[in-house]
C-alpha cells in the first residue's frame, strides 16, 4: 500500500525585498517564504515532517525573537498551523502518532507543542544543540518554548545504510513504513533530510533548509538570489558542510524516482502543493 503524501504550508514569511528574496517582485515590496512541511496518511496512521509555526507559538508570540517577528514577519495565522491543517482535511489531530523533524530552528518546530502525544524524531546531534546547547549556535535560534511540554523524543546517531549513495537511518514509525533519516548537515549540527518510500521505487526527499530556492539544486547550479543567500550564510553553522549538503541535493535530483522539495521556496511549494 502507497503512502499518501500532503503538502501542507505551516507558517507564511514576508521578510523584506520581494526582489532580493524572491527573485522578483519590487525591491521595497514584502517577499513571501512558506514553511512546507508533509504530512504522511496511510490507513488513518499519520505522521507529520516538520510541524512550521504552531498554535503554541501564535498563542505566545511574546516568546518568539523580536527579531524574527520584525524581520521574517510570520503571519501567525491559526488557520496555517499544522494542528489546523491536519483536522480541516478530516483527520484526527491525535492520529499524528509521530513527527520526523529536519532539525528543530524555530520556524520547523513550532508545532510540537500542538501534538504533545507525538513521538519526535531527530537526529542526536541536533537534539543536543537544540536541547541541551552543546553545541552552542547563534543565540536566539531555537526556541525552547517549543519543546517545554516535554515531547518524547526519538534520537538517531548510527547512519550506516546507504540510501542512494548517502549514509542514512531507517526511522522507528508504523509497521511497513520505509521513512529514513538523511544527515545533511551545515545549516545546523544536526541537519537531515527526510527520505519517504511512497511506492515500489518512488521516493520523496524533504531537504529542509540544505537549499531555499530550487534555483540552487539546479545543474549547473544557479545562485540564490542576493537577500536569500545573505539568510542562508546567516543561518548556515558550517559553510563547507552546508555547501556540501547542497551537493548531495542536487546529485539526488538527478535521479528520476525522488521528488525533492525544501521548506521555504514558495514556488515549489505552490507546485507539489497543487
Ligand atoms: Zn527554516
Amino acid at each position: 500500500m502507497t503512502l499518501r503524501l500532503f503538502h501542507l504550508n505551516a507558517g507564511t514569511m514576508s521578510p523584506p525585498s520581494a526582489l532580493l528574496v524572491n527573485g522578483r517582485g519590487g525591491l521595497f515590496e514584502r517577499a513571501r517564504m512558506v514553511c512546507h512541511i508533509l504530512l504522511i496518511e496511510r490507513a488513518g496512521e499519520l505522521c507529520l515532517v516538520d510541524t512550521g509555526i504552531g498554535l503554541n507559538d501564535i498563542n505566545n508570540r511574546d516568546q518568539l525573537p523580536a527579531a524574527f517577528l520584525k524581520k521574517g514577519r510570520p503571519s501567525l495565522d491559526p488557520a496555517e498551523t499544522a494542528i489546523a491543517q491536519v483536522g480541516a482535511l478530516g483527520f484526527d489531530p491525535h492520529n499524528v502518532r509521530h513527527v520526523v523533524m529536519t532539525h528543530l530552528d524555530r520556524d520547523h518546530a513550532g508545532g510540537l507543542a500542538d501534538f504533545p502525544w507525538a513521538k519526535v524524531h531527530v537526529h542526536d546531534t541536533e537534539h543536543r544543540a537544540a536541547v541541551k546547547g552543546q553545541p552552542a549556535v547563534q543565540p536566539g535560534r531555537y526556541a525552547a518554548q517549543q519543546w517545554r511540554h516535554g515531547p518524547d523524543w526519538a534520537t538517531y546517531d548510527r547512519f550506516g545504510a546507504d540510501w542512494m549513495g548517502l549514509p542514512s537511518c531507517q526511522v522507528d514509525l508504523f509497521d511497513g513504513w520505509d521513512v529514513r533519516l538523511v544527515p545533511l548537515p551545515g545549516h545546523t549540527p544536526g541537519h537531515s533530510g527526510v527520505a519517504v518510500k511512497r511506492g515500489d521505487d518512488a521516493w520523496f526527499f524533504h531537504a529542509g533548509d540544505a537549499y531555499y530556492s530550487r534555483r540552487q539544486i539546479d545543474s549547473p547550479p544557479r545562485r540564490a538570489p542576493l537577500g536569500l543567500l545573505f539568510q542562508i550564510r546567516k543561518a548556515e553553522i558550517d559553510r563547507a558542510q552546508r555547501i556540501a549538503s547542497e551537493d548531495a541535493v542536487r546529485r539526488l535530483r538527478q535521479r528520476p524516482a525522488i521528488s525533492i522539495c525544501c521548506t521555504h521556496d514558495p514556488d515549489e511549494f505552490d507546485r507539489l502543493s497543487k
